[in-house]
């Protein structure tokens, strides 16, 4: 049964300062709350132990303070972290944790699921069930850190990317506010310019980030520059056409003078010839970008295959001519299948791909 309280991690640092402000409390009450809740990541009002016990009851009766259960994680041998998280209404989401050098990268969802449909994506099999609200956005922050502790590593997290499942600017409140939140320097203090937000082309969602007054980044999933294939894997595709999406794009870059990055999946012999070559460039144009490539990241009954090492170099080695900037993406978590594109759960079976998988309660040796 989900609980009638509101989750406390809902709040921004300034409705929590009014909040104690009601409560005849001073300012800094605020700033002991949200370090409790963010920078040691605790689950229980009784462990704020610098708060006055009459207010540490208070706050319990008024809010839940609740996490996600980590029902697994996967262990990649690059060091990629899965996590299968269960809601409080049981629904399941996926998040990964991706460590590089001195970043530690958390991708998080954004949905139940996911109603875009793209053919790509094991994510689209699951469907839409419902939007995550902004703290179950902001946990899956928490659950990675709390791991990245558990494990020895003394680093915080560094960045959040929302490229997992589910289509973020189809929620744009709860992920706004979660990233409000994560922005916060009394709490996570991930800079917004280490937050990005990628889309499938959802244009009103751009148009409102582009007048948000946060500095975060926009990643385009594009895929192909070319209408009618861009139609045949993105259903979206359909009703936002290439012209609407360049528009929306223009307008966030002259907002925020920020690049724009745009995703492109590399699906050999579908979106990788000459002609996808020069309409990318009559898409961009003179607008300064930089396109990740990605080689396709296969799942069982998908309908593409990834390339092979030989392809996807040369496709890159061809892209280089664009005067854009172009950057390969490795692959990261491929065999514990948590790698983009590739996050959907009991459809696809872990055990199939033989990952190190451990419970929160028989940790890896
Ligand atoms: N809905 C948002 C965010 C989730 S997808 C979006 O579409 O951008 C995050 C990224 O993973 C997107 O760029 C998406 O196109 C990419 N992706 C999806 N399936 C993939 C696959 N099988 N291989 C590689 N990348 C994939």
């Amino acid at each position: 049964m989900a609980s009638a309280k509101p989750n406390i991690k809902v709040l921004r640092y300034r409705d929590l300062l009014r909040e104690m402000r009601q409560r005849g409390q001073p300012g800094y009450r605020a700033q002991q709350v949200y370090q409790w809740l963010y920078q040691k990541a605790v689950l229980d009002f009784a462990e704020m132990s610098n708060l006055p016990k009459t207010l540490r009851q208070e706050l319990a009766e008024a809010y839940e303070i609740g996490t996600l259960r980590v029902l697994q994680r996967a262990v990649s041998r690059d060091g990629t972290v899965k996590f299968l998280l269960q809601l409080p209404d049981g629904h399941r989401i996926e998040s990964v944790l991706i460590p590089e050098g001195k970043r530690r990268t958390v991708c998080v969802s954004s949905q139940v699921g996911c109603a875009m449909g793209c053919a790509f994506c094991a994510t689209a099999r699951l469907g839409s069930t419902r939007n995550l609200e902004a703290w179950e956005i902001v946990e899956q922050v928490l659950v990675a850190q709390r791991h990245l502790w558990e494990v020895g590593d003394p680093r915080p997290v560094t960045n959040v990317v929302f490229m997992g499942m589910g289509e973020p600017l189809l929620n744009l409140p709860a992920v706004l506010q979660a990233i409000r939140i994560l922005n916060s320097d009394h709490g996570p203090n991930i800079g917004a310019r280490k937050i990005t937000v990628s889309t499938v082309g959802v244009v009103q969602g751009i148009y409102e980030l582009a007048g948000a007054p946060v500095q975060l980044k926009l990643a385009l999933s594009l895929h192909t520059a070319i209408q009618e294939k861009r139609e045949q894997i993105i259903p979206l595709a359909r009703k936002v056409g290439l012209k609407d999406l360049k528009r929306a794009l223009f307008t966030f870059y002259l907002q925020k003078r920020r690049w724009v990055t745009l995703e492109y999946i590399h699906l050999p012999g579908f979106n990788d010839t000459e002609e996808d070559i020069r309409a990318l460039q009559r898409f961009l144009g003179d607008m300064p970008a930089k396109i990740n490539v990605i080689p396709y990241n296969p799942f069982p009954g998908g309908p593409f295959r990834a390339p092979t090492e030989e392809e996807f170099q040369d496709f890159i080695r061809r892209l280089r001519r664009l005067p854009y900037t172009v950057t390969p993406r490795a692959p990261r978590g491929r065999d514990i299948l948590g790698a983009c594109g590739q996050l959907a759960l009991h459809q696809v079976r872990l055990e199939s791909v033989k990952p190190v998988v451990y419970t929160p309660d028989s940790p890896p040796a």
